[in-house]
């Protein structure tokens, strides 16, 4: 049988030949002692990228933004976020059980925040009350489809966190696919936000890793010791920083390819269920199949394509995310529309 065609998510790509080769020509050392020479080159060129004061390397998109709320919010305070975001949905409740923080959220649309829905949700001060200290976006939104927050918007928040002096964490897991989707410079988007993890292993291709940039320097001496409380402090990871360097040469720009296989695969499915898909909501690398009116539910589609050697990820009961990643080729798009039309015609 053919090889599967994988589109649950991104996350599932191997390192390729070369970027093995990186990582078994890597200098390392203890970055414990923080001489591991390939992890300080990461995060000296991550911080410079973003226009953030410092870098840290954490194994996990997880651990980062557990590190980066904490960096904004103490046990006991509140942060903002959209009902749909990744630190409320898959972390397992890590910033509650860990942070101590208190989410207060938001159903929004896409998964995007505004102003004006998050102004009125912003608490008074008061000895009784909670206060809310963070925000957290998410870039691209996960749940959302991939959906790219506007330039436009998160300056409105900005300006919003800024006016009630309230901090702004990113939980920028594919900024990337943002930054390739909407043209606008890493480092524009640095600028809007106090702290932000991205992840080198999602569209980029490596195989570990995430790394927690924060604005302010004298914040970097607490997070590198959040990191080490959560066992996230790692010997010789100069192997892993060399996936995630070889990625931000070779894997970043390639996205815009993910980016047209999305489309593609969009498109043939709605040229035979149009009602299925939204083609224009495909901004990145993500599509979302809506199968309220299909023939069959997630459940029946997934084993329909399994059966086909296509793999799909389930959203909910009706609602089916297909993500496009450096192991899916133009092959892989027309066999998954093959078995996904096939299945949704009933045949
Ligand atoms: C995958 C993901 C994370 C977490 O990354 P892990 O490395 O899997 O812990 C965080 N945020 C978003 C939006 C993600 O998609």
């Amino acid at each position: 049988m053919a090889e599967l065609v994988d589109l649950r998510s991104d996350t599932v790509t191997r390192p390729t030949a070369a970027m093995r080769e990186a990582m078994a020509q890597a200098e390392v050392g203890d970055d414990v002692y923080g001489e591991d020479p390939s992890i300080n080159a990461l995060e000296s060129e991550l911080a410079a990228m973003f226009g953030h004061a410092a870098a840290v390397f954490v194994p996990s998109g997880t651990m980062g933004n557990l590190v980066g709320l904490r960096l904004l919010c103490e046990p006991g305070d509140e942060l903002l976020c959209d009902a749909d975001a990744h630190i409320v949905t898959y972390e397992a409740g890590a910033a509650a059980v860990y942070g101590g923080i208190q989410t207060r959220t938001m159903v929004m649309a896409r998964g995007l925040l505004t102003a004006d829905v998050v102004e009125p949700q912003i608490r008074a001060a008061g000895y009784h009350a909670v206060a809310t200290r963070g925000l957290s976006v998410e870039q691209t939104h996960n749940r959302g489809g991939g959906a790219v927050y506007p330039l436009a918007v998160l300056k409105e928040l900005r300006a919003l966190a800024d006016a009630h002096s309230l901090r702004i964490h990113c939980d920028g897991a594919r900024i990337w696919n943002a930054h390739i989707a909407s043209g606008v410079d890493l480092d524009e988007y640095g600028a809007l936000f106090d702290t932000l993890s991205v992840s080198l292993s999602k569209g980029l291709g490596a195989p570990v890793g995430s790394v927690i940039l924060m604005k302010e320097p004298d914040r970097e001496a607490a997070a590198r010791e959040l990191r080490h409380r959560l066992g996230g402090a790692m010997r010789q990871a100069g192997v892993l920083a060399a996936a995630g360097r070889y990625a931000l040469t070779h894997h970043l720009t390639r996205l815009a390819d993910d980016h047209r296989r999305a489309r593609q695969l969009a498109e043939g499915i709605a040229a035979a269920a149009p009602d299925v898909v939204d083609v224009h909501a495909v901004e990145t690398n993500m599509v979302v199949l809506d199968l309220t009116n299909a023939p069959v539910d997630t459940a029946g589609l997934d084993e329909a394509c399994r059966g086909q050697g296509v793999l799909i990820s389930a959203l909910g009961l009706r609602r089916v995310r297909l993500v496009t990643h450096l192991d899916i080729d133009d092959e892989g798009v027309e066999r998954a529309i093959g078995a996904i039309t096939t299945t949704l015609r009933g045949e």
